[in-house]
C-alpha cells in the first residue's frame, strides 16, 4: 500500500535546496565584469606569425572549409654564398582568414610545417556584420601578441632541436659580430691596413694560419669580464688567428716592397675607349655572311685587342730608353716627328700590324713559364689555375721575343 507523503514536505525540501545553495560560491561569473582563466590551448582565434610563413600553401589545402586565403609573389635574392646562383623565394602579399566560416577544427595550426599558424585564447571579436570576421594579415598578426608562452620544459627533459639551433646560431652571430667589431678596432690601429689591400698584394683571408692556438691576453681579458670558458677560447682562437694574418701580411707586404719594379702594364690594365670597331675585321666577317650586329661586336673587340697590343708595345718601348736616360733616345724620337710631319703616309705604315703581340702567332706546346708558376703556386693558387696562367705568360713571353727579333732584322 503506498503511503501518502505528508502536505508540505516536498516544499521544505526545496526550501532545503535553495538554502544550501545561498552558502556555496556560485558556479557562473558576472562576465563581462569577472572572467575565468582560460586554458592556454582554447581555441579562440587564429594567429600569424608571418615572418615564418614559407606560402607553402598547406593551410589552405587543408582548410576543410577552404577559406584560407593567400596571395604571394616570387622574388629573386642574391645567392647565400659569393659565386652561388641566385634564388628565388615567394614574399607574402595576403593572408586572411574567414571566421565567419571557420569551424574551429585546427587542422590549419597542425599542418603549417614552419610555426606560421597559433591558436590564441582570445575570443571577443564579433561584430555586427560578417564582413568584419574576415580577418586580414595585419590583424591575424595583432593576434600573435596575444598567443601565451608554451608552458616550460619538464625537468632533466632535452630541448627542442631548433630552439637548441637557435640559441647556436645566436651565440655564434654574437660572436661574429665580436670579431668584426675587434677587426675593425685593428684595422684603425694600423692605417696601412685600413686603406685596404694593395693591388697584386694577397688579401688577409689569403693566408693559412694553424688552428688551435689561442691568444692569451685576449682569454685572460675575457675570463676577468666574467665571460664562460668556452666562449673565451672561442673568441681566444679567433683573435690568434686574426693577429697571425695581420703579422704575415706586414711580413708579404715588406718583402713586395724589397722586390723589383713592377712589369711593363698587362694587356688586361691598359685602358682603350671603346666605341671605334677594327674596319678591316668587320669586312671580313661580313664578306663570310656574318649578321651585323655580330661582326659589329667582334670588329669592336678587335679594335680594343689591337690597340692594347699597340698601347703596350709603346709602353715597352718608351720603358727602355726612360731607364737608360739615353740622349740618343730622345734624339731619335724627336728625328722622327719632322718626318711623320713631311710624309704622314710613310708615318703611319710603322704603326702597321709588325708591331702587335697579337698578330704574332706561338705554336702552344704545352711550355709553362716555370717562374709564374712557381709565384702562383706559392700565392696558393690551385695547380690548374697556376699551369694555365704559366702557359699564357710563356705564349706572350715568346711572341714577345719573336716580335723583337723581326725588329732586329
Ligand atoms: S581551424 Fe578554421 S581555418 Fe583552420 S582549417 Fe579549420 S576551418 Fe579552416
Ligand atoms: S601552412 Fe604555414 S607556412 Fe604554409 S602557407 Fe600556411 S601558414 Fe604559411
Amino acid at each position: 500500500m503506498a503511503t501518502t507523503a505528508l502536505p508540505g514536505t516536498g516544499l521544505l525540501k526545496g526550501l532545503g535546496v535553495t538554502i544550501k545553495h545561498l552558502f556555496k560560491r556560485p558556479s557562473t561569473l558576472m562576465y563581462p565584469h569577472e572572467r575565468s582563466d582560460l586554458a592556454p590551448r582554447t581555441r579562440g582565434v587564429i594567429a600569424l606569425m608571418d615572418e615564418n610563413c614559407t606560402v607553402c600553401m598547406l593551410c589552405s589545402r587543408e582548410c576543410p572549409d577552404w577559406f584560407i586565403y593567400i596571395e604571394s609573389h616570387k622574388e629573386t635574392v642574391p645567392p647565400a654564398k659569393e659565386g652561388g646562383r641566385a634564388r628565388t623565394r615567394n614574399v607574402l602579399d595576403r593572408f586572411a582568414i574567414d571566421f565567419s566560416l571557420c569551424m574551429y577544427c585546427g587542422i590549419c595550426v597542425e599542418v603549417c610545417p614552419f610555426d606560421a599558424l597559433w591558436w590564441s585564447p582570445e575570443f571577443e571579436y564579433s561584430e555586427y556584420s560578417m564582413d568584419g570576421l574576415l580577418h586580414e594579415m595585419d590583424k591575424l598578426r595583432e593576434w600573435a601578441d596575444t598567443v601565451p608562452a608554451p608552458p616550460p620544459l619538464e625537468e632533466g627533459a632535452l630541448m627542442p632541436a631548433e630552439v637548441a639551433d637557435a640559441i647556436a646560431k645566436a651565440e655564434k652571430d654574437r660572436e661574429l659580430e665580436a670579431a668584426k667589431q675587434e677587426e675593425a678596432v685593428q684595422a684603425k690601429a694600423a692605417p696601412e691596413e685600413a686603406a685596404g689591400p694593395k693591388q697584386g698584394k694577397a688579401a688577409t683571408k689569403d693566408f693559412e694560419v694553424k688552428a688551435g692556438e689561442i691568444d692569451q691576453e685576449t682569454f685572460d681579458k675575457l675570463i676577468a669580464e666574467g665571460k664562460s670558458e668556452r666562449i673565451a677560447r672561442s673568441k681566444a682562437k679567433a683573435a690568434y688567428v686574426k693577429k697571425e694574418k695581420a703579422r704575415m701580411r706586414a711580413e708579404a707586404e715588406a718583402a713586395e716592397a724589397a722586390a723589383p719594379a713592377a712589369p711593363a702594364p698587362k694587356p688586361a690594365e691598359i685602358h682603350v675607349e671603346a666605341g671605334q670597331i677594327d674596319q678591316e675585321t668587320f669586312d671580313k666577317l661580313i664578306a663570310e655572311g656574318k649578321p651585323e650586329r655580330m661582326a659589329r661586336a667582334k670588329a669592336k673587340a678587335a679594335y680594343v685587342k689591337k690597340e692594347k697590343a699597340r698601347l703596350r708595345a709603346e709602353a715597352e718601348a718608351a720603358e727602355p730608353a726612360a731607364a737608360t736616360g739615353s740622349t740618343e733616345a730622345t734624339e731619335a724620337a724627336t728625328a722622327t716627328e719632322p718626318a711623320a710631319v713631311d710624309a704622314p703616309a710613310e708615318a703611319a705604315e710603322p704603326a702597321e700590324p709588325a708591331k702587335k703581340l697579337s698578330d704574332m702567332h706561338v705554336e702552344g706546346t704545352g711550355e709553362i713559364d716555370q717562374e709564374v708558376f712557381d709565384k702562383l703556386i706559392a700565392e696558393g693558387k690551385s695547380e690548374r689555375i697556376a699551369r694555365s696562367k704559366a702557359k699564357a705568360a710563356w705564349i706572350k713571353k715568346r711572341k714577345q721575343q719573336m716580335l723583337d727579333e723581326e725588329g732586329g732584322a
